[in-house]
């Protein structure tokens, strides 16, 4: 007798085949489908191409035609959701699973489906569709009477009225509450009035009391039938985690057996396991393994799928020895915030000697605070972060302190709310700033000594609701500027710009929304043209890049060193080259277009979305367009995208569908004229996976995308007769500019990142 079940002849079959990343071809089997198989190869509908395919990146095959099948006796019925987000119920044989898939038999006789199979990777959850109750009856671990009562019981709590509740936990009798109820309703204020708000208003209760009320309420609507069976003590916990291990089908572990492989523990680091009570056990770069003891929680699978950007398997287990599991194997490992949870555990044995004291009482000068302090700001450099953010939270929310890597913020450390004040207070101590002044915004500059190098850090500190001060660090001068080979220019825009940048004088102008690393690229064209003979000024706000050689201004506007000022002063000064870090006003713009025709070469940022716009933006604010014609070298607009991480970024043959959209997005006409390549099965496109060198994103670094527009002839006569926006691009076009659009897309082909991140910078993320 077979314990599976098997399709005997699904070749030629008619199937829809659904993809993990949600999209369907239709097609037709060209093989058997079993268990085993690691690919699969299907003759797609209707162009008739035959495709092979990895069974990982296959989620289900949904068979059309009626198949041969042989059914084990065993059938149970479950409920499967895919990682595609779809439900199916299904009859499967009662087997654990093995291999890399199986059938299920469609419950419902009226789906188009006569046999879909699931690979291992496409499933979410499985779920037997019988009640945990049912299971622990049928296994003859309960009494039917117990598991009628405590059903009973747990209809009776998630029914219970909040004023039950009140008079069970307060002196106020039911018949008080009820006259009241009573009271309202010929007042003609029930039901819009709750029961609850009638009490306080009445003086009854308080709004505490309430409150407590409430949780209690929801405590018991909330509250499981194995939870119910354990406080009963009709099992055990043991035999609840058997029950739900079958139920949703996970295998069971007893991680006092179990030894983590390392790259789990990092995947997961302390304070994610701690949270959702997990304790991972494998982490193979694609497959995590994680240890639950709530199978019904289908938000863990949510969060640590987002977080690891892993496939996640779920293992059932007691609390206890997840618990057990976190305290052993975690202590091992340490960091530097450990450190400062160790900072913080002094602190807190302190404050319990100085009882009474307010916890805000803890001085600036507390050498633990300092000692915090001093090591978020070292983290965060060594982190490579560009940005520290410091956000009270509001009550017993915690002190939450992110870092911006690679362009995003993510949560670095979380520190109990109470030393907010003092942490706060010390950075505005370490940057001079007034400590008593906390309903304004301030800002100053933090600098500290590590190995020999100085990091320097702008500080700003804004006041928020509710009394609180919110700080954000910016790292200075930690960067250093890039040769121009390395800044991801294709070599068409490489050997363009350099060219540019040969010319005694004009203007050239780098423009993208903030963060688009606008200043970091003029600050490697100055690296490429700083030479003895050349005399460089730059005027900036703030200095984050130094290089020797160039003569580097900090603009003050507050006392009156505004970029307009600095570039007159510069005119003064015998330059050759002068940056300005930004063209905000009219002022400014006008004088950087007059220093670059009378002999300099004058480099400077825009905020604005693309080289065509900001033809149109300049004229918009006044500037004379003959004049700026005539000093025009050239535009670059950039944006930054996530860079594939190269440990892990795994490659694939893209399907023609998705070969069609990378053309449509890029335009099919220009496709053909750019000789981009045309479309055959074997392509090779990249996608992400996430491996621990990445925190398992699959994105590491960044990667800038470009649009580089030259101020050749007929686009300086363009501008000149005030051409539309339109033609001036068609003109570009013409000419050989890639849109920034255009470039992405080709960076996609070389694997550098993908289509996702791409339009992502050059579609959403826009200057408004
Ligand atoms: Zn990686």
């Amino acid at each position: 007798m077979n314990t599976e079940i098997i399709a005997t002849k699904t070749k030629n079959s008619k199937a829809e085949v659904e993809f993990v990343d949600g999209h369907i071809l239709r097609a037709f089997l060209t093989e058997d489908l079993n268990p085993h198989i690691s690919t699969c190869t299907i003759l797609v509908e209707p162009v008739h191409s035959l495709q092979r395919y990895a069974l990982d990146d296959i989620c289900t095959i949904r068979l059309l035609d009626k198949v041969e099948l042989n059914l084990p006796e065993d059938l149970v019925a479950i409920e499967i959701n895919t990682v595609t987000g779809n439900t199916y119920r299904v009859k499967v044989s009662d087997e654990a699973l093995v291999g890399n898939g199986f059938f299920g038999l469609p419950v419902d006789e009226n789906t188009p489906y006569s046999l879909i199979f699931f690979t291992v990777v496409g499933i979410k959850s499985r779920c037997e569709v019988r009640e945990v109750g049912q299971i622990l009856r049928s296994q003859g671990v309960i009494e039917s009477e117990d598991l009628e009562a405590t059903l009973a019981e747990q209809k009776k709590l998630r029914e219970r009225k909040i004023g039950e509740i009140i008079s069970s936990q307060t002196s106020i009798s039911h018949q008080v509450i009820e006259e009241k109820i009573e009271k309202a309703k010929t007042e003609g204020r029930h039901p819009r009035i709750r029961v609850g708000d009638l009490l306080i208003e009445e003086g009854l209760i308080t709004k505490e009391q309430l409150e407590h009320a409430l949780a209690e309420q929801e405590k018991g609507r909330r509250k499981k039938l194995g939870e119910l069976l354990i406080e009963k003590g009709l099992i055990t916990e043991e035999q609840l985690v058997r029950v739900l291990a079958q139920k949703f089908r996970m295998p069971i572990v007893d991680l006092e057996r179990e030894i983590p492989n390392p790259h789990a523990l990092e995947t997961v680091p302390f304070e994610i396991a701690q949270r959702l009570k997990v304790f991972p056990l494998l982490d193979d770069g694609t497959k995590l393994v994680v240890a639950t003891w709530e199978p019904t929680n289908y938000s863990i699978y949510d969060y640590l799928r987002f977080y690891t950007g892993r496939r996640i398997e779920l293992v059932a287990t007691t609390r206890k020895q997840i618990e057990d599991a976190i305290s052993r194997h975690y202590a091992k490992a340490s960091s530097l915030i450990d450190y400062v949870i160790e900072d913080l555990a002094v602190l807190e044995e302190k404050e319990e000697l100085e009882e009474g004291d307010d916890a805000l009482s803890l001085s600036e000068s507390d050498s633990q605070i300092v000692n915090i302090v001093n090591k978020i700001l070292i983290d965060a450099y060594n982190k490579e972060a560009s940005d520290i953010h410091l956000e009270p939270g509001v009550g017993e929310h915690p002190l939450t302190i992110r870092y911006r890597i690679d362009g995003l913020c993510k949560i670095a450390h979380q520190i109990p709310n109470h030393y907010r004040k003092a942490i706060i207070s010390r950075l505005k101590i370490m940057a001079n700033l007034d400590i008593a002044e906390r309903r304004k915004p301030q800002s100053g500059k933090i600098l500290i000594k590590y190995q020999n190098r100085k990091i320097e850090y702008r500080l700003e500190i804004t006041p928020t609701v509710g009394g609180n001060e919110d700080a954000v660090l910016r790292l200075l001068s930690s960067a250093k500027p890039l040769p121009l080979e390395q800044m991801g220019f294709s070599p068409r825009n490489l050997e363009r710009f350099k060219s540019l940048l040969q010319y005694p004088y004009g203007i050239i102008l780098c423009v993208g929304p903030t963060g688009s690393g606008k200043t970091t690229t003029l600050h490697s064209a100055l690296g490429q043209i700083n030479t003895e003979e050349r005399k460089i000024w730059t005027a900036e706000d703030p200095v984050e890049i130094v290089q020797p050689g160039l003569r580097q201004v900090q603009v003050m506007p507050k006392i009156g060193l505004t970029f307009a000022e600095v570039l007159r002063s510069f005119l003064r000064a015998d330059p050759d080259v002068i940056m300005i870090g930004e063209m905000r006003d009219f002022e400014t713009a006008k004088t950087a277009v007059e220093a670059s025709l009378t002999g300099h070469l004058v480099l400077s940022t825009l905020h604005t979305n693309s080289a065509v716009e900001t033809i149109q933006r300049l004229i918009e604010m006044g500037i004379d367009p003959v004049n700026f014609a005539d000093a025009l070298l050239g535009v670059l607009a950039q944006r930054l995208a996530r860079r594939l991480c190269d440990k892990c970024k795994e490659p694939y043959h893209p399907s023609r569908d998705e070969y069609e959209h990378l053309m449509n997005y890029y335009g099919a006409y220009w496709w053909e004229r750019h000789e981009m390549p045309s479309y055959r099965p074997e392509l090779p496109l990249y996608r992400r996976v996430g491996c621990s060198f990445c925190d398992g994103t699959g994105y590491r670094g960044r990667l800038a995308v470009h649009e580089l527009l030259v101020g050749t002839k007929k686009i300086k006569q363009a501008i000149k007769e005030r051409t539309s926006g339109d033609v001036i691009k068609d003109l570009a076009l013409e000419e050989g500019m890639r849109t920034l659009l255009q470039d992405g897309i080709a960076k996609v082909l070389q694997g550098e990142t993908d289509l996702d991140q791409v339009l992502k910078v050059c579609i959403s993320s826009t200057v408004s």
